[in-house]
Order: structure tokens, then C-alpha cells, then sequence
């Protein structure tokens, strides 16, 4: 099958053949003959199948036609990333058509955004917090939408926007498109669906279960061991982009800021940072300029980065799901991935959440040459570092130099001992970073 034969407005092929798009994935194969027939669409695909294109095109097809300088199409996705991301997607796939876009997000001034809208567009990419903002300043009505999409659905709910989202559906025109993406089906997800789309065709991709492109490992190790093992995994592989999760916002943080002490272009993404800075790590993992990026679920789900080789998580997701959604940053489209996991004692229940979700054992992996007894290395933060039973000397903690080359080819100083942190506060930092949590929406 090739994208001819949806039978696309000669503009709108000129830009897929931009992007060097040949065949349609799975997804693009099975959604957009019915959604260019304007059929309701529930997707249960994750990203890096191909789901954003599945969307633009037959929206873009759409809005040939008709009048232009009015928002007409919607797409709500949770967080101001995956906005960008899938802007960015518009811009290309539309480049020869002249429909314009515009990204709704908080974090950022109102006044860019409403010169936008005055401008005139045709596409909205929003989050829902800053649309019901603009909504009720009366910078932007809904009355002009004729397809609407929610995109990340699950991820929304985990984030509690569902109530803004229900809001939403409720000001756009009853007669519209709907479509809805998801990687996982929670029954909430199921109900909004229901309440949300009129007899809706529904495509799944994958199952929920990771792509196939991706080999998973777990590796078993002590939690004051975790930063050396990565270490050494990161040394002993032959790694491309590496998208690195940690359970918290601060864990992130100071497991980048180790790495890149460590030599490593390294950067991190969590909801701590302005928007300026998460857009400049992002930016700097896209364009290779940092080779590895540690982050936290929600600033890095839907991220579309097309060359991530590893994804490794460092700490062990809070849900089956979650885990597909990390992996589903690598193996995208036609290339492989690694999914490395490092699993502590605490982490036996996940790991079977996790087989029975894909339907098969990860295998157990050890790093031969590691020391697995070694007691707390001294010469190293860890994001939660603890206290040394017994101070070691250096040359002690560090039985060997653990990435010589490294230092030579970057110039970095050697590590010195950092003031370590103790166990309470790191488990203060959890606990305060437990009650964020449930204010993601605003947060993250
Ligand atoms: P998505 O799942 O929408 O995040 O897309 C994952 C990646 O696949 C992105 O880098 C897209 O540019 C790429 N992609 C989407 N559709 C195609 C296609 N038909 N052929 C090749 N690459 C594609």
C-alpha cells in the first residue's frame, strides 16, 4: 500500500514526500481510509507507530476545503511536549498547504498565543488547562470545530484532566469528528470514549504490549548500586540517544547532573524546569548535542525522538503500563531498541506486572566483572545517595577508573568526592515529591 491511494490533495503529498514517508504504518493503513470518510476513531496505539500522522492527514485533507482563518480542528494532548511534537508534525506534513497552527499551552505568556489566534488558524494543538483559560477570557471559542482529537487519553486521565476534557467536549459542536488515541484502555478512558464518540471504529495496534522491535533485560542490583551499574552498562554498550527514566522530578535531576560530571552529554527533563529549559534539553537530545536524557514519566511520555537506541529505566515504573509507555520511546517505526531495566528487591511484583503485560519472562542479565556486594561507592552522587556505613578512601570506593576514556575525550576533571547526602533527606525529597504528584497537571 502506498499514501497514494488515500488519494491526498496534491499539497499534502508534496509534504509527506518531504518527510520521506513511503509506506503508511499499520496505524496510518488502518485509520485514515475511515477517517478521511469522517468516521469517529478510537486508536489504542502508543507512540512511534506512526499515530500523529494517522490524525494530521486526514485532518489537514479536511480543511482543504472550506474557509480557513478560523479554528476548525482541535487536538488536546496532556502535556506542552507532546504539543510541540505534534506541531511540529502539522508543520511539516502541511508545509505546501498553508493551513496554519497554533500551540495552546501554560508555562508561557497568553499574548503570543492570542496574536496567533488573531492571525488566523486553522489547527489548535492545546493542553486543557490553558484552552478553559483562554475559553473563558473569550480569546478562543469552540464553535467553528469540526474535528477534534484527544490524543494520550490515558495519559490525561493519569494526569486528572478528564473533568477539563469532559468540559471541553461539552463546547465543542455535537456534530464533529472525534477521534481518540490511547496507548492503554483504563475504564475511565472506556467511558469518556463512550460518552465522547458516536459509533466509533476502533484500531488496535500492538495490544498494549511494547513493540516488537524492542529486547527487553532486567538487571538485578542494589539500590546504592544503580548509578555504578549504569555506569557500566552505559560503558559496555554500544548506545546511540539513551532515554534514561527515574522514579521523581529531583531523582532526574541529579542523575543527569552525576553523568554529565561524569563526562557524559547529559541533560535531564522533568517538570521542575521552566519551559525554556525543557524545551532546550529536548531540543538538545533531538539534535544528538546530548547523547543521554534522564527524565521523569510524564515530561518524556509521547516524546517522538527518532534515534533513542536504549531506553533504560533506573527505577522500575509505578505501572505495567507505564513501562510500555517508556519503551515505547525506542524501536520506533522500523528500527530496534533495548530496554534495559535495573530492578531492585522491592521490585519483584512489577517485574511479573510487567511479563504477564507482554506476554513473556524479561530476562535477567548480570554484567560480568561487576561487583555487586561492593558497599556504597563514595565517589558518586546518587540521585538518593546514602550514607556509607564506614568512610572508604577513594582508591577503596573506586576499585577501578571506570571510564578513562571518557574523561580524555571530553576534558571532564576528575570526580571528586561530593558532600553526601542522607538517606532522611532524600526521603524527605520523596515524600515531598509524592504530594507534587498529585498535582501534576499543574506541575508537569
Ligand atoms: P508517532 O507514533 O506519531 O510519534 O510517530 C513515530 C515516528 O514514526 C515519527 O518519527 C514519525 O515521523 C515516523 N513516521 C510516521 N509515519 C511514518 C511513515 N509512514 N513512514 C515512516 N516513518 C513514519
Amino acid at each position: 500500500m502506498s499514501f497514494e491511494s488515500f488519494r491526498f490533495h496534491p499539497q499534502i503529498n508534496a509534504g509527506i514526500r518531504d518527510l520521506g514517508y513511503h509506506t503508511p504504518t499499520p496505524i496510518q493503513e488502518q485509520v485514515i481510509p475511515h477517517a478521511l470518510a469522517g468516521r469517529d476513531v478510537i486508536g489504542i496505539a502508543q507512540t512511534g507507530t506512526g499515530k500523529t500522522a494517522a490524525f494530521v492527514l486526514p485532518i489537514l485533507q479536511r480543511l482543504m476545503r472550506g474557509p480557513r482563518g478560523r479554528v476548525r480542528a482541535m487536538i488536546v494532548t496532556p502535556t506542552r511536549e507532546l504539543a510541540e511534537q505534534i506541531q511540529g508534525v502539522i508543520e511539516a506534513l502541511g508545509k505546501h498547504t498553508g493551513i496554519r497552527s497554533v500551540t495552546i499551552y501554560g508555562g508561557v505568556g497568553y499574548q503570543s498565543q492570542i496574536q496567533r489566534l488573531r492571525r488566523g488558524v486553522e489547527i489548535a494543538v492545546v493542553c486543557p488547562g490553558r484552552l478553559l483559560d483562554h475559553l473563558e477570557r473569550g480569546t478562543l471559542t469552540l464553535d467553528q470545530i469540526e474535528a477534534l482529537t484527544l490524543d494520550e487519553a490515558d495519559q490525561m486521565f493519569d494526569m486528572g484532566f478528564l473533568p477539563d476534557v469532559r468540559r471541553i467536549l461539552r463546547l465543542t459542536p455535537v456534530e464533529r469528528q472525534t477521534m481518540l488515541f490511547s496507548a492503554t484502555m483504563p475504564d475511565a478512558v472506556r467511558s469518556l470514549a463512550r460518552e465522547a464518540l458516536r459509533d466509533p471504529l476502533t484500531v488496535q495496534i500492538g495490544r498494549s504490549a511494547p513493540v516488537a522491535t524492542v529486547t527487553h533485560a532486567i538487571y538485578p542490583v542494589a539500590e546504592h548500586l544503580k548509578t555504578s551499574l549504569l555506569i557500566e552498562l552505559l560503558e559496555r554498550t554500544d548506545a546511540g540517544s539513551v532515554l534514561i527514566f527515574t522514579r521523581t522530578k529531583h531523582r532526574a535531576q541529579r542523575l543527569g547532573d552525576t553523568l554529565a560530571r561524569l563526562g557524559y552529554r547529559a541533560t535531564s527533563l522533568h517538570g521542575n524546569l521552566s519551559q525554556n529549559r525543557r524545551q532546550a534539553a529536548l531540543d538538545g537530545f533531538r539534535s544528538g548535542r546530548y547523547q543521554i536524557l534522564t527524565a521523569t514519566d510524564i515530561a518524556a511520555r509521547g516524546i517522538d525522538v527518532a534515534h533513542i537506541s536504549h531506553v533504560i529505566n533506573y527505577d522500575m515504573p509505578q505501572t505495567a503500563e507505564a513501562y510500555t509507555h517508556r519503551i515505547g520511546r525506542t524501536g520506533r517505526a522500523a528500527r530496534t531498541g533495548d530496554a534495559f531495566t535495573l530492578v531492585t528487591r522491592g521490585d519483584t511484583a512489577m517485574v511479573r506486572a510487567i511479563e504477564r503485560l507482554i506476554g513473556e519472562p524479561l530476562k535477567r542479565e548480570t554484567v560480568p566483572g561487576f561487583d555487586y556486594n561492593a558497599a556504597a561507592p563514595a565517589h558518586e552522587t546518587r540521585p538518593d545517595a546514602v550514607q556509607p556505613r564506614h568512610h572508604e578512601s577513594h582508591a577503596d570506593a573506586a576499585p577501578r577508573r571506570r571510564h578513562p576514556l571518557r574523561d580524555n575525550d571530553t576534558g571532564a576533571r576528575p570526580v571528586h568526592t561530593p558532600r553526601m547526602t542522607g538517606m532522611t533527606r532524600a526521603e524527605r525529597s520523596d515524600r515531598r515529591e509524592a504530594r507534587r504528584r498529585r498535582d501534576y497537571a499543574s506541575g508537569e
